[in-house]
């Protein structure tokens, strides 16, 4: 089969269109598209210290077909793939927090297991969930939208509430976004220019803050009568945590899932402690979240905005794309 591997870790010319032996194993899937994602750009750069098998498949947000009947899943029939493997035995595992055993892996992600920029991927029967959704749809709910709906879940997010999400056109952003509003928040989000702004607008937030034009922290206090937000999404790092912890209000929650800005932030501590926040980090979600996000899509038509759709073969602009920050929505790979 076709895939896009990486044989060392570095920039995106590191990335490979090249044929490999077709995955084994009990179910193999005949990937229709993959999601990009974050997650993919850091796993080809590396993280120091982290070792993976290599080469390497990137890709954790797959719909495809089931390839041959097995465990209960017929030939032919539709499926999301739930990207998180664990041991399934410790506690965390029986409690149904998978992404919190010390096992956790993501498929396709700095593992090494495998992912879906490729034309098929093998995966454990019990990480498939039956389509019910579009297939684009479907593609984009894996990672940034679970992302978004664990750490909106975990923080008590609720009708009323008021929550600040950075980069309306990125992934987790526009997840924030359209779930947050459907559930009744407030939503504040920020943008750079004009058209990400008006993005931001068309998705539902309340309000758009245009970070290249307004200081985000001296808006938020505007907004909301000098009290600060319920709930900071912050999935930029080291760029904006002082920022999240100025726009957090007494009592706040500051939920943590990404550091494309940088991993090493400085933190007002007194701030901190003073305002007495809560903070709480992220890694994707459980699969039982999944569905329960899977359900509430459907149910309040949620559609995220597809920025674009790559062949698989152009895997490399379609990264490009993001890193320069150039889309606004989710770009897919065709995989078929
Ligand atoms: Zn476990």
């Amino acid at each position: 089969m076709k895939a896009i591997t990486f044989h060392q870790h570095g920039t995106i010319d590191v990335l490979k269109y090249e044929d490999v032996p077709d995955p084994t194993g009990n179910i193999v899937i005949d990937v229709q598209y993959c999601g990009v994602n974050h997650l993919d750009i850091w796993t080809r750069q590396g993280i120091a210290g982290k070792k993976i098998r290599l080469p390497h498949i990137c890709g954790c947000d797959i719909v495809g077909t089931v390839r041959k009947s097995a465990s209960g899943f017929e030939a032919g029939e539709r499926v999301m793939v739930y990207p998180g493997l664990s041991c399934g035995q410790c506690e965390s595992c029986r409690a149904g927090r998978e992404n919190q055993c010390s096992k956790f892996a993501i498929l396709g992600g700095m593992s090494d297991y495998d992912g879906g920029y490729a034309q098929q991927v093998s995966v454990p029967a019990a990480n498939l969930v039956r389509l019910n959704l579009e297939s684009k749809t479907a593609a984009t709910l894996a990672v940034s939208y679970l992302t978004a709906w664990n750490m909106l879940s975990t923080n008590g997010a609720k009708a009323g509430k008021s929550v600040l999400v950075y980069g309306a056109a990125s992934g987790v952003g526009m997840a924030t976004i359209q779930l947050a509003k459907a559930m009744g928040l407030s939503v504040i989000t920020t943008a750079a220019g004009k058209d990400k702004s008006a993005f931001g607008k068309k998705l539902g937030a309340d309000y758009v803050i245009d970070r290249l034009s307004q200081d985000i922290a001296a808006e938020v206090t505007k907004l909301t009568d000098g009290h600060g937000v319920d709930i900071v999404i912050d999935h930029v790092g080291a760029a904006t945590w002082q920022t999240s912890i100025a726009c957090c209000r007494i009592g706040g929650r500051m939920a943590v899932c990404g550091m494309t800005s940088g991993n090493d932030a400085t933190v007002p501590v007194r701030m901190f402690y003073s305002k007495q926040i809560t903070m709480t980090g992220a890694l994707l979600g459980s699969k039982k979240q999944l569905l329960e996000l899977i359900d509430f899509v459907s149910e309040n038509r949620i559609r995220p905005v597809i920025d674009s759709v790559f062949e698989l073969k152009d895997t490399g602009q379609a990264q490009t794309k993001m890193e320069q920050g150039l889309h606004a929505g989710k770009i897919l790979l065709s995989c078929g």
